[in-house]
């Protein structure tokens, strides 16, 4: 039992920002005088739109969207978009190449197949996903009809350090775990995905950001729910979207925007990464699952060598109130899940109690 807010590390649904619970709870049997709460609201409602506008807006400015791409609200997790892409972009020419670099763009990948021609470009399998692919390793077909690759690979605890150059081919890119991570340039891409349970909001909404000129050749067996023209000419509203998350979006845009923006907010998980990174370099016990430059800033993986002290650390970690600390079961070991909402001070506690843990386990 815990009676105050503990260190939640989990990769997903993760924690959310204090400010942004604390609104949400405030608001939460009236918002705004309007003597409803927001999960009551009709989604076509004056006061409902207001407040989809202005999520919208906030996701413009916080990601600095340009007017060629439109961000949209869906459902259905990233997952869904593992079909969703290759029924609305592999029509033009039939084939896409994938990176695997890890288990979702590994899924993403064989979902795709089942759509058209897909080229594995790059995969990492050979080394247990621990390092992320040079441009030049990359096997890129001209008449792609995009390249997907996940930039930040949340069982591996990799990243990408740079984006992909595919010359014309689109690029699409899973961003489930470090989306608002980090300041990106939304130009370069064709499409961006990712399920909001990491860095924006509970689970059920998915964000997707379209270059609208990509829209429109979808097979013609794509579902109407599944159709980006679809959803970009009803503003994500064919049907009733998930409007409390969408809400809670804005709301965490809006502290984003109080952290400094993107750059702050990038800033501040590097600092917080380099204490965890820094400790795993120097320690006898623990070690870093992926190479110097690959590593993640969100998900750090590492490892004892030892599967009883793996699973000793990680059940003592919770007792006192650090939790979700075990690896993906494909990776073992621990997993540190260290999103924006994560407060420096959690990663301080982590660190603290690792050189415990390795005094003890010497
Ligand atoms: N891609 C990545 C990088 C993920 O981390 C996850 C889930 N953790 C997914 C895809 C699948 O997301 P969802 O559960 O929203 O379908």
């Amino acid at each position: 039992m815990f009676t105050e807010r503990i260190y939640n590390f989990s990769a997903g649904p993760s924690i959310l920002p204090v400010p942004v619970l604390e609104q949400a709870a405030a608001e939460l049997l009236n918002f705004g005088g309007t003597g409803t709460s927001v999960m009551e609201m009709s989604h076509r409602s004056k006061d409902f739109l207001a407040i989809f506008e202005e999520t919208k807006a906030l996701l413009k400015e916080v990601l600095g969207i340009p007017e060629t791409h439109e961000p949209l609200f869906l459902q259905g997790g990233a997952w869904t978009q593992f079909a969703m892409i290759p029924l609305n972009l592999i029509g033009t020419t039939g084939k896409a190449d994938y990176a695997v670099t890890g288990s979702f763009s590994n899924l993403a990948m064989k979902e795709a197949k089942k759509y058209g021609d897909i080229h594995v470009a790059a995969t990492t399998a050979d080394k247990n996903h621990t390092y992320i692919p040079k441009q030049s390793d990359l096997d890129l077909r001209p008449d792609a009809a995009y390249f997907h690759y996940c930039d930040n690979n949340t069982i591996f605890g990799t990243a990408w350090d740079y984006i992909p150059e595919t010359g014309n081919v689109p690029l699409v890119c899973d961003m489930s775990s470090n989306i608002l991570s980090k300041p990106i340039d939304v130009s370069k891409f064709g499409l961006i995905y990712a399920g909001a349970q990491k860095n924006m909001a509970p689970s059920g909404l998915t964000v997707v950001i379209i270059d609208k000129s990509l829209a429109g050749n979808e097979l013609p067996i794509t579902p109407t729910m599944l159709s980006y023209q679809t959803m970009i000419d009803k503003d994500s509203m064919h049907n009733t979207p998930s409007t409390y998350n969408i809400y809670i979006l804005g709301l965490v845009l809006k502290w984003i925007k109080s952290q400094g923006g993107l750059v702050g907010m990038e800033k501040q998980n590097i600092e917080k990464a380099k204490v965890l990174y820094d400790y795993l370099d120097e320690s006898a016990l623990f070690k870093a699952a992926a190479v110097p430059a690959a590593r993640s800033i969100m998900n750090v993986t590492f490892v004892t060598g030892n599967e009883d002290l793996d699973a000793a650390f990680a059940k003592e970690a919770a007792a006192k109130g650090m939790i979700n600390l075990k690896g993906h079961r494909s990776v073992g070991g621990m997993r540190a899940s260290m999103y924006n909402a994560m407060p420096k001070a959690g990663i301080d506690a982590l660190v603290a109690f690792m050189k415990e843990f390795e005094a003890r386990n010497k």
